[in-house]
């Protein structure tokens, strides 16, 4: 694969060497679509991987604001718009301190495929900030996001670049993010998703990602003779895409039994008590340390415990596994672990959260694998539909945005099968979401001309 090897040092000589995890998104993209490029030689002519591995745009913007105490802060924000060929640029706001150019590059590349296997018309783009939300209070939140907003307001718009949420950021952010957009522009145009129910969100968005997941993972096991239903299934996270694949998973009859949190992870037996969690997670904003002080049966075990390479959650036996917290948090030594146990499935909630030294080993043991560009992409097909009934003030019921959400899961699995069976990948879901993803922006780009 020698345009490989040539691609990368293109791509290395163009961006900063510590550009590390968007290199290792940008080579499994590469590697995987051999047999697309081989093919369709066209895409060599064309110029296609060079087009596509450099983002349109990429801004680098000041945030300052002012805590409760008067005290000045300056943060750094960004935005990737990376691809627009399909359509407007689409793709969340991470507000995390490791949020960097680097981690927003992976996501805005992962991005633009994730939206194309959906089908729908958005290109690809991510943005964020290394501000912590951890410890802020209320009206510092607010602070932020609005001087967030006022910093790159004119870089956006309905049919140019839409927003949405991601780690750290969920309704209350995307309320305040939104409230500035308006204040400054005098519209309500819907140039953020995932916004709470009484500015214009959809019905479902919340649960989108996380139901979305379990959709595609019990599609995918049905057609392998399988089921979820009394299944024991392990979970990492406990944001919004974990806590609404738990919610599913009980709703399949499977038992999750785990979750995680930054701080460390916690294993219930009985099943994750969803109420307490949702309890600590989503009201109170706390340590997961407190589900164990109110369940006394579960386990609750530190980070700083873990034990070298893995992450404690991986350890428990389980039929499916469902990393929904964070890149690059399934290891080899939890991947190995996980076969030791028998694992039969994982399916990624998280935006590459498995390495490729982990997937390497799930492959060579045969084990099914849903990757995060199909198996996560209902989130990001609900938003679609909430841009949607903004423009035509036309509101669907749960039940409606819950029934698309399933025939887009499907839909999606079923394309992904097509392209495995037309270049012999047997059941290598992660090639077939590259392939089908980059033909479809690639085939966008050369209508389009250079
Ligand atoms: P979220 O609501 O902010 O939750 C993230 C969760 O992961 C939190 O519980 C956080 O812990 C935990 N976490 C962060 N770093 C961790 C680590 N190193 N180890 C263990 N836990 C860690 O975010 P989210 O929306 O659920 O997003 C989770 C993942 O899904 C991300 O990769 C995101 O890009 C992806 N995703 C999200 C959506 C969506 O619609 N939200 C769509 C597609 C993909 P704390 O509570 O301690 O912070």
């Amino acid at each position: 694969m020698e345009y490989v090897e040539q691609a990368m040092l293109r791509a290395e000589k163009s961006n900063c060497k510590s550009d590390t995890i968007f290199f290792q998104a940008l080579r499994e993209v590469l590697v995987s679509i051999e047999p697309l490029m081989a093919a369709r030689p066209e895409y060599l002519h064309h110029n296609i991987i060079d087009r596509i591995m450099v983002p349109n745009r990429a801004i680098h913007f000041k945030i300052e604001w002012l805590d409760d105490n008067n005290v000045v802060h300056v943060n750094n924000g960004y935005r990737i718009q990376f691809n627009n060929a399909l359509g407007p640029y689409k793709g969340g706001v991470r507000f995390h301190p490791s949020v960097n150019p680097d981690i927003l590059k992976f996501l805005a590349f992962e991005q633009i495929f994730k939206n194309a296997i959906t089908g729908l018309h958005i290109g690809g783009a991510k943005g964020g900030s290394d501000f912590d939300p951890k410890g802020k209070s209320d009206k510092e939140i607010m602070k932020f996001c609005q001087a967030f907003m006022g910093a790159f307001y004119n870089s956006i718009g309905a049919d140019i670049d839409i927003l949405g949420g991601d780690i750290g950021v969920g309704a209350r952010e995307v309320g305040y993010l939104f409230g500035q957009y308006k204040q400054l522009t005098n519209s309500y145009d819907s140039i953020i998703t995932s916004k709470p129910l009484s500015l214009g969100g959809s019905l479902g968005r919340t649960e989108a990602t996380g139901y979305g997941l379990i959709y595609f993972t019990q599609t995918l096991l049905e057609d392998q003779g399988e089921t979820l239903k009394g299944k024991i299934c392990t979970i990492s996270g406990s944001g919004n895409v974990a806590i609404h694949a738990i919610e599913k998973l009980y709703e399949m009859g499977a038992i999750p039994v785990t979750c995680s949190d930054s701080r460390g992870a916690i294993h219930d037996s009985n099943g994750v008590d969803l109420a307490l969690l949702k309890k600590i997670k989503l009201e109170r904003r706390a340590s997961l340390e407190y589900y164990a002080l109110e369940k006394k049966n579960a386990i609750y075990v530190k980070r700083e415990n873990y034990t070298e390479g893995n992450s404690f959650v991986w350890d428990v036996p389980c039929f499916a596994a469902f990393p929904c917290a964070t890149q690059n948090e399934l290891g080899e030594e939890c991947a190995q672990l996980l076969i030791n146990n028998d694992v039969k499935i994982i399916a990624e909630g998280a935006n590459m959260p498995t390495t490729p030294q982990a997937i390497e080993l799930f492959s060579e043991n045969n084990i099914l694998f849903a990757p995060a560009k199909a198996a996560n992409a209902g989130g990001v097909a609900v938003s679609v539909l909430e841009m949607s009934q903004n423009s035509s003030l036309n509101y669907l019921s749960f039940e409606k945005v819950d029934e698309k959400l399933q025939g887009i899961m499907t839909d999606i699995y079923i394309n992904l099968k097509k392209t495995c069976d037309k270049h012999n990948l047997e059941m290598d879901l992660i090639s077939a979401a590259n392939i089908l993803g980059f033909q479809r922006v690639a085939d966008a780009m050369i209508m389009q001309g250079v």
